[in-house]
């Protein structure tokens, strides 16, 4: 049995290894390390393209599930990888409207274009809102490491106002974000709420704990007594349990978590009566996605090496 510490070294580690861009380089598509974990990653990614996604997601819906989509991408410096990124979400929702589904789409604001300057960030974010409000299609901006958090909220103050469609996520386990919410509830927007999957420093961050966990539903408290409709999102047993128990589950839009982690988890709310969303991702950039999954539960880990060995595993739709 390994110890508390190691585990939580070996999540960092992940998180680290991740962020490092020779290993990112190293699982180009053509590469080795690619073919060698894709069985494995497929436990997390769904499909390839959105085409074959949207199969996977009717079958999804017809259990009762409500449904998100993401397109892996990484944070993207070429303006170039940029377009070709919007314009796979503004044909992904073309596909989705023709088989009938309305997804909650969601994205990086880096990997459309916040790294080439806020100006294209903003409107590349805008061209896919109003692609997806025509077809009633919600979107939600993800929030990324803390270095960028000023810049997103900067894009989201000028895309809030005009856009019904879109909403943000908060990270409870920066400190700032008690000083942002004020201002982010003050658009009316929806939110959702996430713990924070980036390694941040103390003077930045609260560790993983039952101080983040009170600062969470502390933050919760704040967004439904504004009346915001929240989302959270979550893949904690604990804090799940915690959110029946403060009767949080009438009172919250949904509870949703990534495809693939705990379905088991996510099916037992949806029996108690909770509305669980789906956070469905595809593409094939899922380094960084796959990566991070194995940070959240280092056990995961050994799950995917059994992957690796029996991709029989994995059966689609399975425990949901
Ligand atoms: C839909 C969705 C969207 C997200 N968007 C963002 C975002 O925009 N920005 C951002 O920073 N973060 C985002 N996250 C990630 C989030 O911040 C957390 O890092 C992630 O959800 C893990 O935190 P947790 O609350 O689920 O549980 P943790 O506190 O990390 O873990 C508690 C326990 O939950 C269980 N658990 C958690 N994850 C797993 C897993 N993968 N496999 C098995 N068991 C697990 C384990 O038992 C673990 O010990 C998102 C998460 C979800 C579900």
């Amino acid at each position: 049995m390994l110890s508390k510490e190691v585990y939580t070294l070996a999540c960092a580690g992940l998180k680290k290894l991740a962020l490092n861009q020779a290993c990112r380089d190293a699982f180009d598509k053509n590469s080795l390390f690619f073919k060698l974990f894709e069985h494995a990653a497929h436990r997390y990614i769904v499909a390839s393209d959105a085409q074959a996604l949207s199969g996977k997601l009717q079958a999804l819906a017809a259990k009762g599930y409500q449904l998100g989509v993401e397109y892996v991408g990484e944070e993207n410096h070429d303006p170039g990888v940029v377009q070709d990124f919007v314009n796979e979400y503004l044909s992904a929702i073309k596909t989705f409207a023709r088989a009938g589904l309305k997804p909650q789409l969601g994205f990086d604001l880096s990997a459309v274009g916040l790294l080439v300057s806020q100006e294209t960030a903003y409107h590349n974010a805008a061209t896919i809102l109003s692609a997806a409000a025509e077809h009633d299609i919600p979107v939600m901006i993800s929030m990324e490491h803390s270095s960028a958090v000023d810049k997103i909220l900067e894009v989201y103050a000028e895309l809030a106002p005009a856009h019904h469609n879109v909403g943000i996520t908060v990270q409870a386990h920066l400190h700032r974000t008690v000083e942002d919410l004020p201002r982010i509830i003050s658009y009316g927007r929806k939110v959702r709420l996430v713990k924070g999957v980036y390694n941040e420093v103390p003077d930045i961050a609260l560790p993983r704990g039952e101080a983040l966990d009170k600062r969470y539903l502390s933050l919760l408290d704040d967004l439904l007594a504004a009346n915001v409709a929240v989302s959270c999102a979550t893949q904690d047993p604990n804090l799940i349990r915690r959110l029946f128990d403060g009767g949080y589950q009438l009172r919250i839009e949904e509870l949703e978590m990534l495809h693939g982690v705990q379905p088991d988890v996510l099916r037992s709310a949806k029996e108690a009566g909770l509305t669980c969303r789906i956070a469905a991702v595809y593409g094939d950039s899922w380094y960084l996605h796959f990566l991070h999954r194995l940070a959240e539960s280092p056990d995961n880990v050994l799950q995917a090496l059994a992957d690796f060995y029996d991709p029989s595993r994995i059966t689609f739709g399975a425990g949901y």
